[in-house]
Protein backbone atom coordinates (compact mmCIF):
# COMPACT_ATOMS: atom_id res chain seq x y z
CA UNK A 1 0.00 0.00 0.00
CA UNK A 2 2.77 2.48 1.12
CA UNK A 3 6.38 2.32 -0.18
CA UNK A 4 7.98 2.91 2.76
CA UNK A 5 10.65 1.10 4.80
CA UNK A 6 9.27 -1.74 6.60
CA UNK A 7 11.13 -2.66 9.94
CA UNK A 8 9.42 -5.54 10.60
CA UNK A 9 11.09 -5.53 14.17
CA UNK A 10 8.29 -4.14 16.09
CA UNK A 11 6.54 -6.13 18.24
CA UNK A 12 3.55 -3.98 18.36
CA UNK A 13 1.67 -3.51 15.56
CA UNK A 14 2.70 0.51 15.32
CA UNK A 15 1.56 1.10 11.37
CA UNK A 16 -1.67 -0.17 12.61
CA UNK A 17 -2.09 1.77 15.72
CA UNK A 18 -1.53 5.07 13.67
CA UNK A 19 -3.30 4.64 10.95
CA UNK A 20 -6.16 3.55 13.18
CA UNK A 21 -6.21 7.03 14.54
CA UNK A 22 -5.78 9.28 11.28
CA UNK A 23 -7.93 10.43 8.93
CA UNK A 24 -6.62 11.10 5.88
CA UNK A 25 -7.23 14.89 4.09
CA UNK A 26 -7.79 13.96 0.44
CA UNK A 27 -6.67 17.31 -0.66
CA UNK A 28 -3.14 18.27 1.14
CA UNK A 29 -2.40 14.02 1.46
CA UNK A 30 -1.94 14.65 5.13
CA UNK A 31 -3.26 11.83 7.74
CA UNK A 32 -4.88 14.19 10.46
CA UNK A 33 -3.89 12.95 14.23
CA UNK A 34 -7.47 12.07 15.83
CA UNK A 35 -6.37 10.79 19.35
CA UNK A 36 -4.92 13.33 22.08
CA UNK A 37 -3.47 16.52 21.16
CA UNK A 38 -0.55 18.29 22.67
CA UNK A 39 -1.34 21.60 24.47
CA UNK A 40 -0.29 24.52 22.24
CA UNK A 41 2.14 26.11 23.88
CA UNK A 42 4.70 28.96 21.94
CA UNK A 43 7.30 25.98 20.85
CA UNK A 44 4.26 23.60 20.54
CA UNK A 45 1.79 23.85 17.81
CA UNK A 46 -0.49 21.34 19.21
CA UNK A 47 1.34 17.53 17.98
CA UNK A 48 -0.17 14.47 18.43
CA UNK A 49 0.35 13.01 21.44
CA UNK A 50 0.85 9.16 22.30
CA UNK A 51 0.55 7.42 25.65
CA UNK A 52 3.04 5.57 27.07
CA UNK A 53 1.11 2.13 27.48
CA UNK A 54 2.04 1.79 23.53
CA UNK A 55 5.16 3.38 23.00
CA UNK A 56 6.69 3.09 26.67
CA UNK A 57 7.14 6.64 26.89
CA UNK A 58 4.61 9.36 25.87
CA UNK A 59 5.80 10.56 22.79
CA UNK A 60 4.27 12.25 19.76
CA UNK A 61 2.78 10.91 17.05
CA UNK A 62 4.35 12.55 14.21
CA UNK A 63 7.47 10.61 15.50
CA UNK A 64 6.05 7.59 16.11
CA UNK A 65 5.11 7.17 12.81
CA UNK A 66 8.23 7.99 11.10
CA UNK A 67 9.98 5.50 13.44
CA UNK A 68 6.61 2.77 12.46
CA UNK A 69 6.92 3.63 8.80
CA UNK A 70 10.49 5.00 7.63
CA UNK A 71 12.62 3.61 10.47
CA UNK A 72 13.99 4.53 14.03
CA UNK A 73 14.68 7.94 14.94
CA UNK A 74 18.34 8.59 16.06
CA UNK A 75 19.17 10.19 19.53
CA UNK A 76 18.65 14.07 19.37
CA UNK A 77 16.97 14.09 16.06
CA UNK A 78 14.31 16.03 15.33
CA UNK A 79 11.04 15.15 13.17
CA UNK A 80 9.95 17.87 10.95
CA UNK A 81 6.73 18.60 8.99
CA UNK A 82 7.24 19.48 5.14
CA UNK A 83 3.88 20.65 4.99
CA UNK A 84 2.99 22.72 7.90
CA UNK A 85 0.38 21.18 9.55
CA UNK A 86 1.47 19.79 13.40
CA UNK A 87 -1.29 17.66 13.76
CA UNK A 88 -0.09 15.71 10.54
CA UNK A 89 1.70 12.31 10.84
CA UNK A 90 2.07 10.75 7.11
CA UNK A 91 5.47 9.63 6.77
CA UNK A 92 5.79 11.15 3.46
CA UNK A 93 5.35 14.49 5.02
CA UNK A 94 7.84 14.26 7.55
CA UNK A 95 11.63 14.50 7.32
CA UNK A 96 14.67 14.16 9.69
CA UNK A 97 16.54 17.48 10.76
CA UNK A 98 18.96 17.95 13.27
CA UNK A 99 18.56 20.63 15.89
CA UNK A 100 19.89 23.69 13.74
CA UNK A 101 16.80 22.42 11.10
CA UNK A 102 14.41 22.26 13.91
CA UNK A 103 15.45 25.95 14.44
CA UNK A 104 15.67 27.13 11.47
CA UNK A 105 12.54 26.05 10.84
CA UNK A 106 10.48 27.39 13.93
CA UNK A 107 11.68 30.34 12.76
CA UNK A 108 10.22 30.46 9.43
CA UNK A 109 6.98 28.87 10.81
CA UNK A 110 6.99 32.38 13.01
CA UNK A 111 7.12 30.32 16.45
CA UNK A 112 10.08 32.48 17.84
CA UNK A 113 9.20 35.50 17.85
CA UNK A 114 11.19 38.65 19.60
CA UNK A 115 14.46 38.26 18.06
CA UNK A 116 15.36 34.91 18.57
CA UNK A 117 16.04 33.80 15.22
CA UNK A 118 18.71 36.72 15.39
CA UNK A 119 21.47 34.81 17.24
CA UNK A 120 21.13 32.01 15.00
CA UNK A 121 24.85 32.71 12.49
CA UNK A 122 23.28 30.58 9.75
CA UNK A 123 23.45 32.12 5.91
CA UNK A 124 20.88 29.79 4.52
CA UNK A 125 18.23 31.23 6.72
CA UNK A 126 17.28 33.81 4.09
CA UNK A 127 17.83 31.57 1.42
CA UNK A 128 15.74 28.56 2.51
CA UNK A 129 13.03 31.00 4.13
CA UNK A 130 9.44 30.17 3.07
CA UNK A 131 8.86 34.03 1.71
CA UNK A 132 8.74 33.88 -2.15
CA UNK A 133 11.71 32.96 -3.59
CA UNK A 134 10.50 31.25 -6.67
CA UNK A 135 10.44 32.67 -10.08
CA UNK A 136 6.92 32.18 -12.26
CA UNK A 137 9.17 30.38 -14.18
CA UNK A 138 10.60 27.67 -11.73
CA UNK A 139 6.91 27.29 -10.41
CA UNK A 140 5.41 25.93 -14.21
CA UNK A 141 8.72 23.40 -13.87
CA UNK A 142 8.28 22.31 -10.38
CA UNK A 143 4.40 21.94 -10.83
CA UNK A 144 5.53 20.16 -13.88
CA UNK A 145 8.16 17.80 -12.12
CA UNK A 146 6.79 16.83 -8.74
CA UNK A 147 5.84 12.97 -9.02
CA UNK A 148 3.72 12.26 -5.91
CA UNK A 149 5.54 9.41 -3.36
CA UNK A 150 8.30 9.72 -5.71
CA UNK A 151 10.48 7.09 -3.59
CA UNK A 152 10.22 7.10 -0.32
CA UNK A 153 11.48 9.90 2.49
CA UNK A 154 14.45 8.15 3.10
CA UNK A 155 15.17 7.51 -0.55
CA UNK A 156 13.28 10.41 -2.36
CA UNK A 157 13.16 9.94 -6.23
CA UNK A 158 14.27 13.29 -8.41
CA UNK A 159 11.08 14.28 -8.79
CA UNK A 160 9.94 14.03 -5.03
CA UNK A 161 9.46 17.35 -2.62
CA UNK A 162 13.04 17.04 -0.65
CA UNK A 163 14.28 16.51 -3.85
CA UNK A 164 13.24 19.14 -6.17
CA UNK A 165 13.58 21.77 -2.55
CA UNK A 166 17.30 20.69 -2.95
CA UNK A 167 17.50 22.00 -6.63
CA UNK A 168 15.65 25.01 -6.35
CA UNK A 169 17.20 25.55 -2.59
CA UNK A 170 14.50 26.28 -1.05
CA UNK A 171 12.72 24.46 2.39
CA UNK A 172 10.69 21.30 1.39
CA UNK A 173 7.58 23.14 2.73
CA UNK A 174 7.62 26.07 -0.26
CA UNK A 175 7.96 22.94 -2.85
CA UNK A 176 5.15 21.48 -0.79
CA UNK A 177 2.48 24.59 -0.34
CA UNK A 178 3.63 25.38 -4.57
CA UNK A 179 2.39 21.66 -5.58
CA UNK A 180 -0.86 21.88 -3.44
CA UNK A 181 -1.46 25.06 -4.94
CA UNK A 182 -1.43 27.00 -1.21
CA UNK A 183 0.74 28.98 -3.22
CA UNK A 184 1.03 30.20 -6.84
CA UNK A 185 -2.42 29.20 -7.00
CA UNK A 186 -2.95 31.00 -10.54
CA UNK A 187 0.61 29.19 -12.36
CA UNK A 188 -0.42 26.54 -13.69
ZN1 LIG B 1 0.99 16.55 6.03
Amino acid sequence: MFKFIDTNKKPYDYKKFIMDRVQIDKDSGCWLWTGTLQVKTKNNLGYGKIFKNKFHKETMAHRASYGAFVGPIPDGRFILHRCDNPKCVNPEHLWLGTHEDNMKDMCQKGRQRNGSCKGMHNPNVGERSSSHKLTEEQVREIKGLYVKNDGCSRHPGENSLTALANKYSVHPTVIWRVVNNKTWKHVK
